[in-house]
């Protein structure tokens, strides 16, 4: 399976992220704990991006591309697929990265948006803040990286929806919910993906099934 999560912050990337990766037996690239762990390490491109994550911004697409496309071709020469969390996160990125997995052919097979509201997102990240310490958890912080995911990440979700690869989940539920319609989802799309083409594949919003069951 290859997979793109693409969710605002605090919605569980990180966490669903994991869990599918096991899941699935592939690796689980995600773009801010390599970030994170080369700011840890000091190395060169961790002392020259620390600024930008502990102001909430984005880095350069450049240097989350290079660390990405290492990570894929790794993934490709091992015969895996992948989870990637954290790329792309604007509309450039998205371009970037589908021509790179384009010449691995690599590219995604799901794009899987968290959906969730600000409200629980601060509530959320601020409970975070008071137990991990994680330098771009203060409420000011915080509500810059919503606004970014706003303004410039969300908008790549229309594009994977036309491309007919979207499965939209509710966040707001609890992770363990979250997790079984992930799961569920993909697992019954497994089967298909390498039978579909991809013009023939359409979005899937599962974003009103904790309603349906009144679990919401
Ligand atoms: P969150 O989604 O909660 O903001 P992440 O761990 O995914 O957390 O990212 C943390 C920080 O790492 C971001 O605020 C940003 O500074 C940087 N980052 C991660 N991925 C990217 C990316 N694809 N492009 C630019 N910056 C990124």
């Amino acid at each position: 399976m290859r997979i793109l999560l693409v969710a605002p912050p605090g919605a569980g990337k990180g966490t669903q992220g994991a869990l599918i990766a096991n899941h699935f037996h592939v690796p689980h690239i995600a773009t801010g704990d390599l970030l994170r762990d080369h700011v840890a390490r000091r190395t060169e491109l961790g002392l020259a991006v620390q600024e930008c994550l502990d102001r909430g911004e984005l880095v350069h697409d450049e240097i989350v591309l290079d660390m990405v496309r290492v990570e894929l071709e790794k993934a490709k020469n091992q015969g895996r697929g992948y989870v990637l969390d954290g790329m792309p996160r604007n509309m450039p990125q998205a371009r970037s990265i589908y021509q790179v997995a384009r010449t691995l052919d690599m590219t995604a097979d799901v794009v899987l948006h968290l959906v969730a509201d600000d409200d629980e997102l601060v509530r959320r990240l601020l409970a975070r803040a008071a137990l991990e310490h994680r330098s771009d958890d203060t409420e000011e912080v915080v509500r810059r990286r919503l606004a970014i995911y706003h303004d410039v990440t969300h908008p790549i979700v229309a594009w994977y929806d036309q491309r007919g690869i979207l499965v939209a989940v509710d966040a707001m539920q609890p992770v363990d919910h979250v997790s079984r319609q992930i799961l569920t989802a993909l697992e019954a799309m497994r089967p298909l993906i390498s039978l579909v083409p991809e013009s023939a594949r359409t979005s899937i919003d599962l974003t009103g099934l904790g309603e349906a069951f009144g679990e919401r």
